[in-house]
């Protein structure tokens, strides 16, 4: 049979690349915690990290309801979004400025997973599987609330980096 021939087989190898980027994820998000400044946007990637391992959980426990395994996949997009943030962190940027490129980065993350949970959870409800349709819906909502706390995060911490830019160049300017 031809590879992901089936709706089943694209659901399941879809759900492999979702294992793999949430796998990524666990591994990255410290990294991002340890290089934020503002105190709420550190304690809110801590908070992904405990859901992403939950998201890890929920995956196996999807996989064992389809009989399959969730491992033999890597997402070559999530990697490639890890290296773009891992740029960002060693950034020579203000704090501020470093804080908003991290949401940005994040948010990039949030999106991908949302687009990957979404359509997953579409097929699953097709092939009538209720049980993993109602794990991944829970994923996705947690997706999609932590999409929304950045915006919100954003809103402050981007006018801070507009801000922080601002006083950089004055301080230019009072040395000459
Ligand atoms: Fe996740
Ligand atoms: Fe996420």
């Amino acid at each position: 049979m031809p590879k992901n021939s089936s709706l089943q087989d694209l659901l399941i190898d879809e759900l492999k690349d979702l294992y793999s980027a949430e796998t990524q994820l666990t591994k990255a998000l410290p990294k991002m915690a340890k290089a934020a400044s503002d105190e709420n946007l550190r304690a809110g990637f801590e908070t992904h990290l405990d859901q992403t391992r939950e998201h890890i959980t929920r995956l196996d426990r999807v996989m064992e309801l389809l009989d399959a395994s969730p491992k033999g996949k890597t997402c070559k997009a999530m990697k490639g979004l890890v290296a773009e943030g891992e740029e960002r962190i060693d950034d020579d940027a203000t704090d501020a400025v470093k804080d908003a490129a991290l949401i940005c980065a994040a948010q990039k993350v949030e999106h991908y997973e949302i687009a990957g949970y979404g359509s997953v959870r579409t097929f699953a409800e097709l092939l009538g599987e209720e049980e993993v349709v109602s794990l991944l819906q829970e994923t996705l909502d947690e997706e999609a609330e932590t999409d929304r706390k950045l915006t919100e995060l954003a809103s402050s911490l981007n006018v801070k980096a507009e801000m922080s830019e601002a006083s950089t160049a004055e301080d230019e300017k009072d040395d000459r």
